[in-house]
């Protein structure tokens, strides 16, 4: 006699599935995934089937501290049921506990996330080169645009070099809370950091460097207690007064208000995590990517 269901190839099939889910939700525990990861992976039809038939209540409680009762308190507010699978949640159902997911992975794994970078120093030290130089050569390094009320220089692009807005526009986002820090540079124009890009940056594991004068540094480093602090100094003072008026971006007016900026960031250094002197661009933006990666491991060992 002959069936077509064949019971003892699907019991193992069922045995294959279930081990690979216990391997998996292992990995989950020892942190061997980016949990927000996993979450947004899950979404995909054609995703692992393992991950996709992933209950969502074992799914919160692969986070190493995350016991029954919490787990149970996330899924009720949220409104799944703890049999729900990862792959099987509604649309409003994943957006509701996606932001939970991303409460928990912030506070759970923040070493997980990537490190925010602040790197100040006057202008025309070559910040900006420096910048270009590490993110070509580090994928996982990106500079966060700033918004600004300054107008665009030639060759400047929207959304590239800056988020140029108007006054108004930009009291609109203080007003939201939606800058890390901003301040008024060169006694001229505002300057702030959108704070919404730079947390999904640093979610998805990268190192977001922001390049912002003095007075943000400051602030940044008040909100965010691991934010790497680096300021970056200028050989000599003359070395600077050349490098800005060969640049030729600044009319005589604006340079020498550059200047004057330059000398009172400078005997601010001492502030910072760490000061790296401008000699060559290879070695400035190398020292940079290894104190990042030095402080990387440290908070790692100490998490
Ligand atoms: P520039 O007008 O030459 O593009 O920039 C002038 C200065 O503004 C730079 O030295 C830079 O450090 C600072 N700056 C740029 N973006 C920001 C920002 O988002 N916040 C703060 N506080 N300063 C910024």
């Amino acid at each position: 006699m002959t069936t077509s269901f064949d019971a003892f190839g699907a019991s193992r099939r069922g045995l294959e599935v279930r081990r690979a889910r216990a391997a998996f939700k292992r990995e989950l525990s020892d942190g061997r995934h980016r949990l927000l990861d996993i979450f947004d992976r899950s979404e995909d039809p054609d995703a692992d089937l393992v991950l996709r038939g992933l209950r969502v209540e074992w799914f919160l409680r692969t986070i190493p501290g995350f016991g029954a009762k919490k787990t149970k308190a996330v899924l009720e507010r949220v409104g799944v049921r703890p049999t729900a699978t990862l792959g099987g949640l509604r649309v409003r159902q994943r957006a509701a506990l996606r932001v939970e997911v991303v409460a928990l992975y912030r506070r759970y794994f923040p070493h997980h996330r990537g490190n925010l970078v602040v790197l100040a120093g006057p202008s025309g030290v070559g910040k900006g080169t420096i910048v270009e130089w590490i993110t070509r050569r580090f994928p996982d390094f990106v500079l966060s645009v700033s918004a600004t009320t300054r107008p665009p220089r030639p060759g400047e692009r929207e959304g590239e070099h800056y988020f140029f807005l108007s006054p108004r526009a930009f009291q609109t986002l203080i007003d939201a809370g939606e800058l890390l820090e901003w301040a008024v540079v060169h006694g001229e124009h505002l300057y702030g950091t959108p704070i919404g890009p730079v947390e999904t940056l640093l979610d998805e594991g990268k190192n977001v460097i922001l390049e912002i004068d003095v007075q943000g540094a400051k602030q940044v480093k008040r909100r965010v207690k691991r934010a790497l602090s680096i300021f970056v100094a200028p050989p000599t003072f003359a070395a600077l007064e050349e490098r800005l008026a060969a640049r030729g971006t600044e009319n005589d007016a604006e340079q020498r208000r550059r200047l004057a900026t330059a000398r009172k960031e400078l005997s601010r250094q001492h502030e910072f995590d760490h000061v790296v002197i401008n000699e060559t661009v290879e070695e400035a933006g190398q020292s940079i990517v290894d104190l990042v990666l030095a402080s990387q491991r440290t908070q790692a060992t100490k998490e």
